[in-house]
């Protein structure tokens, strides 16, 4: 999800927030390659900042604040501003600044997050006036994960991850992400998962019932992802973060997405943040961030 911080008539703001994966489940792998999921989502209060502006001439520009991601045609930011100018014509020109904040190949849709405020970004700089669902079905051209972004907030995500049921916000409560210094690629990730002979799978339906019921410890006894089977055993460093935090005080932990990030629940503000000096003191992770569920769209 993305939300305005300010708005003139020439340039844009938007937020794009990263996300975590409370529960994900793999229910089978299809005959296409992809991967039928089932996924309990939440945004949190960490994000990418994208400014937008009107360049009075033709053309595309994105910008990043960060020389190991080039603007260029690979960038989400670009193939989401290119799908919005070819399917509606655009003809002015816009150049899209990218502060990036949320880690990279991480497990946290930060890519997606990108491209879903550029759909909410130009849709609403150009006076195009598209419904949530046409943007998602732009959205899912580019990413499976693009859709939820465009959502945002608690949700559970089925198919490929496209198919979005909106659930009420997840009761208060603070997140430590912890992101190790390793790169995962998520294809690689879901092409060694051994879909069909996973020996347990989360209590989706039951995360889902808990959520409604706005019952925090129903949610964290429920924390399962099955792609640690792949990245918590290529990486053990995952398991020692998860271990870390529950006895530093969080509720649970887990492996975020496809990884390596690994988030903490913590039920209090001062277990939360006495967890987060230990780990910066202590240097377990390359990059730490003390954050909260936030749903932008309810607000
Ligand atoms: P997911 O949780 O959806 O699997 P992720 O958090 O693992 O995503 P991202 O950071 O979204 O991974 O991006 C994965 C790759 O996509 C990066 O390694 C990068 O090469 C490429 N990429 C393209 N555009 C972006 C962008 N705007 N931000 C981040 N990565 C991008």
């Amino acid at each position: 999800m993305s939300e305005n911080r300010a708005d003139t008539a020439n340039t844009m703001i938007k937020k794009a927030y990263a996300k975590i994966n409370l529960g994900l489940d793999v229910v089978r792998r299809r005959e296409d390659g992809y991967h039928e999921v089932r996924m309990i989502m939440q945004t949190v209060d960490l994000y990418d900042t994208l400014t937008f502006e009107r360049t009075g001439r033709p053309g595309i520009t994105v910008i990043t604040d960060k020389k190991e991601l080039p603007g260029d045609e690979n960038n989400l930011v670009y193939k989401a501003a290119r799908l919005m100018y070819d399917t509606y014509g655009i003809q002015e020109g816009v150049c899209i600044r990218l502060a990036k904040n949320i880690p990279m190949a991480a497990g946290m849709a930060g890519g997606s997050a990108d491209a879903a405020a550029v759909f909410h970004g130009i849709s609403e700089m150009f006076s195009l006036n598209l419904s949530q669902e046409e943007l998602c079905g732009l959205g899912v051209r580019i990413g499976a994960d693009i859709p939820y972004c465009i959502q945002g907030g608690t949700a559970l995500a089925e198919g490929i991850g496209e198919k979005i049921q909106a659930l009420p916000a997840m009761p208060d409560c603070f997140v430590l992400i912890a992101k190790p210094d390793i790169d995962v690629s998520t294809k690689f990730v879901y092409e060694n998962l051994q879909a069909g002979s996973l020996s347990r799978h989360p209590d989706i339906d039951g995360m889902r019932t808990a959520v409604e019921k706005g019952d925090l410890y129903g949610i964290t006894d429920r924390m399962e992802n099955v792609l640690e089977t792949v990245t918590a055993r290529k990486y053990p460093v995952i398991d020692c973060i998860k271990e870390l935090m529950k006895e530093r005080g969080a509720v649970n932990a887990l492996m975020s997405g496809s990884g390596p990030s690994v988030f903490g629940i913590y039920d209090t503000e001062e277990k939360a943040a006495d967890a987060y000096r230990l780990f910066k003191e202590e240097n377990m992770a390359g990059q730490l961030f003390l954050t909260k569920p936030v749903n932008p769209g309810s607000k």
